[in-house]
């Protein structure tokens, strides 16, 4: 099947007289005959549901499809995409050792890795999104055990070289782990460039609504975590009587110890309705990518044709500095985000956002309705203006993330919005 038609078709297959549409399964339990079915359960030796916290039939749904999306051999579903990323690490890598970390991510990864995993005793090293190979490569060190980027930065729309990131991580045995967020499997699946791991705030694209946080980890099932490197998936886990992840699920053993060791123990799951509303709104993704793109080029040009504009950034762009490697790695686009700079600085910024009228302002991205934010009167208020652009956020930047509207409305309501500037 064709990724569109996966959108609509994987993941669930009723049988005879069974609901044609994913059914919402709201139930923490599940019944069984005896004691030693149920046993064989909790020893991993049967496979099956029995408690919601670890698997869910809803759930378990949309994780094929997910899965099947991206070209994975198995995906979880988290509460958020903040517990997405705490578990793609913290399942691999452990108090005393080091991960390689892009600087261009998104602001609650940041706080987590740099200041949560810091204090539980877990190292990073931050790059800054356009190192080089020599830079990467100087930033592994002998404890090393994950290198993590987004595949396009939430919010400063850089776009990273998976291949390079694959190429250098894999020199040291270690794996990457892509959050692949902003364009979505629709316009670029990691996997197919190298990366090992990938992981998605569904709260985004992938639900479109903005109706229900979420968050996925899938695993490619290409890494060899036979390295050495890896006892917690090669050597015996005492907790589920000695069983060896790599041996007994193979290449799933990454998503298969996700789940039944840290979704059990942190038991950030996922609601079986909100998985509904996600695996419903994945049914229009491949449509909605090709919209949510095609208006942000759009939107994209007509900013930068504008005189009232200081600057544009948008992959899309021919004036932008990652257009080359976004139509290598993404031909079809990258996604609905723009960010920009009007002329007159912070108060003509925030003037304009007042307005707009079918721009929201919002602290949401990348759902069906056109939004915009002020990251320097909202987001980052508390910083500085030295400190807005050392961290890459110029005080008259507009964050706008273009909706699925008629493209036509949504020029329209920027151009009134300009001309009271
Ligand atoms: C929003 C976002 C997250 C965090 O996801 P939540 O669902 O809000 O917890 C992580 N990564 C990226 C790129 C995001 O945009």
């Amino acid at each position: 099947m064709r990724i569109d038609t996966k959108c609509i078709q994987s993941g669930y297959d009723p049988k005879n007289g069974e609901p044609r549409v994913l059914p919402i399964v709201q139930s923490t339990t599940y019944s069984y005959d005896t004691s030693e079915e149920m046993g064989k359960l909790f020893d991993l030796e049967a496979e099956g549901f029995f408690y919601t916290r670890l698997a869910n039939p809803t759930l378990d749904a949309v994780e094929k499809k997910i899965a099947d999306l991206e070209g994975g051999v198995g995906a979880m579903l988290t509460s958020s995409g903040q517990a997405a990323s705490l578990i793609s690490v913290t399942n691999i890598v452990k108090a005393g050792q080091h991960v390689v970390c892009s600087s261009a991510i998104y602001g609650g990864t940041f706080n987590l890795f740099n200041k949560t995993l810091r204090d539980l005793g877990i190292d990073f090293t931050f790059l800054k999104s356009n190192a080089t190979k020599e830079e990467i490569t100087a930033a592994f060190k002998e404890n090393t055990r994950a290198c993590f980027v987004e595949s396009v930065t939430n919010p400063s729309l850089d776009v990273s070289d998976i291949q390079l990131y694959a190429e250098i991580a894999h020199s040291f045995g270690v794996p990457l782990i892509v959050d692949n967020t902003f364009p979505t499997p629709i316009n670029f699946r990691p996997f197919e460039w190298g990366a090992d791991i990938v992981t998605h705030s569904t709260s985004k694209y992938l639900d479109g609504h903005a109706v229900s946080l979420g968050g996925i980890i899938v695993d490619s099932g290409n890494f060899d975590w036979n390295n050495g490197k890896y006892p917690m998936l090669t050597e015996p886990d005492e907790t589920y009587h000695g069983v060896v992840y790599t041996d007994h699920f193979g290449k799933a053993a990454y998503i298969a110890k996700a789940r039944v060791h840290l979704m059990r123990d942190f038991g950030a799951q996922a609601a079986p309705m909100n998985a509904f509303l996600l695996n419903l709104g994945i049914e229009t993704l491949a449509l909605r990518m090709e919209r949510h793109c095609s208006n942000a080029q759009k939107v994209a040009e007509f900013l930068e044709a504008s005189e009232k504009i200081e600057w544009v950034n948008y992959p899309g762009l021919k004036s932008n500095k990652y257009y080359d490697l976004a139509k290598r790695m993404m031909p079809n686009g990258t996604c609905g985000v723009i960010s920009f700079g009007v002329k007159g600085g912070k108060e003509t910024a925030e003037k304009l956002m007042g307005e707009l009228k079918l721009a929201r302002i919002v602290t949401h991205v990348a759902d069906a309705r056109t939004c915009v934010l002020h990251p320097a009167s909202t987001t980052h208020r508390q910083l500085t203006e030295q400190q807005l652009i050392d961290c890459g956020v110029a005080p008259n930047m507009i964050r706008l993330s273009v909706g699925i509207e008629n493209s036509d409305d949504i020029i329209e309501d920027i151009k009134q919005a300009l001309e009271s500037c």
